[in-house]
């Protein structure tokens, strides 16, 4: 699940998730306890190299239970802290250096494993995991996006949060490793004028539509394989 800030993945993807009984795992929140720490470690924001030298350092776990995801970093719980403005302003400098997205993604395929996950970001249909079963562009309107995230967090006007939100998707998607992009293959779902409940049902038909495609797909292939003849619903398709 991709798409830019306040799209809703983050709500999205963990209700899918719940309800397919399936892992989550949230990709932005990785980028930002990297930020935390480059922050509490008075790294040079402005200095990539700097940043690239020490990527390698903090210890990252993720927890990826959908009713209660966790993120912590060297055993410290930054769950609370990583959501801050000092970290939503500096992220998008850290997320661009190729060290530390090297670094997490690594990690992020590790988590991944086998699959039976819902994993949000900018780069997952792209980068992280191009061979995933479903994948989803989530988009809305400047102002629904901004709306939605000061619901959230409390104490920036609208105004403000549109050009926050609209500063860090130049950054993201204009970054050389891995920008915010929309996949060829990912199904684009504008969130604008639908709620929550809306878009998580509509996401889980797509994905059952998938699943029984590639279901249909992999039993045909293992007919044809064994010789057998396809079913009377295979030769009217
Ligand atoms: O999703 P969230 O807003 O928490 O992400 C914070 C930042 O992390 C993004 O603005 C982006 O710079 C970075 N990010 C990324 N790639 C991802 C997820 C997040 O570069 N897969």
């Amino acid at each position: 699940m991709d798409g830019p800030s306040g799209s809703g993945k983050s709500s999205v993807s963990k209700g899918v998730a719940r309800a397919l009984g399936l892992r989550y795992l949230d990709t932005g929140a990785m980028y930002r306890a990297m930020t935390w720490w480059m922050l509490r470690e008075d790294v040079p924001l402005d200095d990539p190299a700097a940043i690239a030298a020490r990527a390698g350092e903090p210890v990252l776990v993720s927890g990826t239970d959908p009713a209660a995801p966790t993120i912590m970093v060297d055993d410290v719980d930054v769950s609370g802290p990583i959501r801050g403005p000092e970290v939503t302003g500096a992220v998008s400098a850290v997320a661009a250096v190729p060290a530390v997205r090297e670094r997490l993604v690594a990690l992020q395929r590790e988590i991944i494993g086998t699959g039976g996950i819902v994993v949000e970001g900018r780069d997952i249909g792209t980068a992280v995991a191009p061979d995933a079963q479903v994948k989803i562009y989530l988009t809305a309107s400047a102002e629904a996006r901004a709306q939605r995230r000061n619901a959230e967090v409390t104490g920036a006007t609208i105004a403000a949060t549109q050009a926050d939100l609209a500063r860090r998707d130049h950054l993201d998607s204009t970054r050389k490793t891995d920008p915010l992009a929309r996949a060829a293959d990912a199904i684009e779902l504008d969130t604008t004028s639908l709620g929550l409940g809306e878009v998580i049902e509509e996401v889980l038909r797509i994905a059952r539509k998938h699943t029984a495609d590639a279901d249909g797909d992999s039993a045909r292939q293992a007919r044809s394989r064994a010789g057998e003849p396809p079913t009377r619903s295979e030769t009217s398709e």
